[in-house]
């Protein structure tokens, strides 16, 4: 598609050739068709982008930023599209920076334990190349055979073994990027320390609303020796949610704590034919891991809280086929409902532990007032919870239900302590719960802060604030 032909009221011809000079005619997108393939993410929000470029390293970015400021073009970052939060689609149009071109690893340093990545690199892509090694690294967000680095950093990605290991900010040893002026930063160090503010932390979570990341310095783990893991069946998903409170009250450290319940483990037990009765409410997966000679013990005092809340079936994965089936069921577990309905609506509230019993009643109830099914797949050992509920978008009343009902859920979560986002962020899902979360203050604050960074507003907008804030701390005032 030639510049002449696609240049339109937002993207003038001078932008175009430009762009096009910096990346080349091949990785400028404006037809109609490429368009919409990076429209979206893994929500129902949608946003056409008025054209799509694919740099390939960071001096194109640096350019293309440069031209982004000249013509006060809004830009989003975007990685493999899987946000569960409207965080790469272009909501208000705008330019988006696809960067799954730059997928390299530029350095590995075993002795220290840190790899330098390009933030296009798939998190699973890196693990392949890290297990043979011996090493890996440990945030393994569910979509990690598509998700990137990028957007793990972008959303601070939560996973299964961030119980034991942490989330993605405990990972990130430093950043480069790009900010919205085009000057590239440099942020952390390789290693640990407590010199001035804690930029790379600022940058981790912050949705690409305040900068493009390029590089990204790992913390790397060794791959523990030995792993056993359990699944626990139950006929109540309260008596589950009291396990799993009681797994991490004495003390154990599981790497992993998760848990299926309600419509969800029905469905997944059908579509991987797990083989478990119809009066199976709720599944944990629960693994150890560590030296061989230490684990056995943790596993017995495991199975005893299990036996005391009264588990159906309580069985030790005997083969890598039998865990590699759980996990499995256990990451396709979103895709498995859509054998019901064409959507479904999810959200990723976080509780304290103590509160998981009470808030997995609390979905049964939610889901009756608004005549809904809600069934959940959970982090639980960390009290993040994904409710999900099948629907028919194509029918308002069923959209609408689910909304409702998702909001009940967001307001019970932050009212016993809770946070509305436990890894999936606000984009444009969240939106009016940040309400819930902080007050008027605290959101200029931060509004603030992003105007700082990006005093015209053209990273990622139309994402985090409410619009009262928005209004209230105009583009180019931050005062
Ligand atoms: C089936 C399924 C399971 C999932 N399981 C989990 C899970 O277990 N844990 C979890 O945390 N999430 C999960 N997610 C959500 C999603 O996969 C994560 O948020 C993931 O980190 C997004 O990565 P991505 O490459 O797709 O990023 P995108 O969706 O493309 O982008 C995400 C955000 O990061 C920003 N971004 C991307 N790249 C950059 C960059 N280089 N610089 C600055 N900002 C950038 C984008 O602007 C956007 O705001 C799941 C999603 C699906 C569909």
């Amino acid at each position: 598609l030639n510049v002449e032909y696609a240049a339109n009221e937002h993207l003038s011809k001078a932008l175009l050739s430009d762009l096009q000079k910096i990346v080349g005619e091949e990785w400028l997108l404006m037809r109609q068709r490429d368009l919409i393939v990076y429209s979206y993410d893994s929500t129902p929000f949608r946003g056409k982008p008025w054209a799509v470029i694919l740099p390939k390293n960071t001096e194109e970015i640096r350019q293309v930023v440069q031209l982004f400021k000249k013509h006060s073009m809004p830009a989003v970052c975007r990685g493999a599209g899987t946000s569960l939060s409207g965080g790469p689609v272009p909501a208000e149009g705008g330019i988006v920076v696809a960067l799954t071109r730059m997928d390299k690893i530029i350095e590995i340093d075993l002795e220290n334990g840190w790899v330098v990545v390009e933030p296009g690199i798939r998190n699973q892509a890196l693990q392949k190349v890290l297990h043979p090694l011996g090493y890996w690294f440990p945030p393994d967000p569910a979509s990690m055979s598509v998700a990137t680095i990028g957007g793990n950093i972008g959303e601070n990605a939560g996973g299964p073994h961030c119980l034991k290991y942490g989330v993605t900010s405990n990972h990130v040893l430093g950043l480069e990027m790009i900010l919205p002026d085009g000057e590239i930063v440099y942020t952390g160090s390789l290693s640990p320390g407590s010199t001035g503010y804690d930029l790379t932390g600022l940058i981790t979570g912050s949705e690409g609303t305040l900068a493009m990341i390029t590089k990204a310095m790992l913390r790397i783990s060794p791959l523990p020796e030995s792993t056993i893991t359990t699944m626990a069946v139950f006929g109540s998903c309260i008596d589950a949610a009291v396990t799993v409170f009681e797994i991490i009250k004495a003390g154990l450290n599981p790497s992993v704590l998760e848990m299926i319940e309600g419509i969800m483990l029905k469905e997944v037990n059908e579509v991987y034919n797990l083989g478990y009765s119809s009066s199976a409410e709720a599944l944990l997966i629960i693994e150890v891991d560590g030296k061989a000679d230490t684990l056995d013990h943790e596993v017995k005092q495991i199975n005893e809280i299990c036996l005391k809340n009264m588990v159906q079936i309580l069985k030790t994965a005997e083969s890598e086929e039998e865990r590699e089936l759980l996990w499995l069921a256990r990451r396709g577990g979103t895709s498995a409902l859509g054998r019901l309905k064409p959507d479904s609506a999810e959200t990723d509230i976080v509780v304290p532990r103590s509160q998981l019993p009470y808030m997995v009643e609390k979905f049964r109830e939610i889901g009756e007032r608004h005549g809904v099914t809600l069934g959940a797949l959970m982090h639980a050992g960390d009290g993040n919870c994904h409710p999900q509920i099948p629907f028919d978008a194509s029918i308002p009343e069923e959209k609408e239900a689910a909304e409702k009902a998702l909001w009940d859920v967001s307001q019970e979560a932050t009212s016993c302590g809770g946070s509305i986002s436990g890894e999936h962020g606000i984009g444009m899902e969240k939106i009016q719960g940040m309400r819930l979360m902080f007050s008027t203050d605290e959101l200029i604050l931060m509004r603030k802060l992003k105007l700082l960074f990006d005093p015209d507003d053209l990273f990622n907008p139309g994402k985090i604030f409410p619009q009262d804030v928005l209004a209230s701390t105009e583009r180019g005032n931050i005062i």
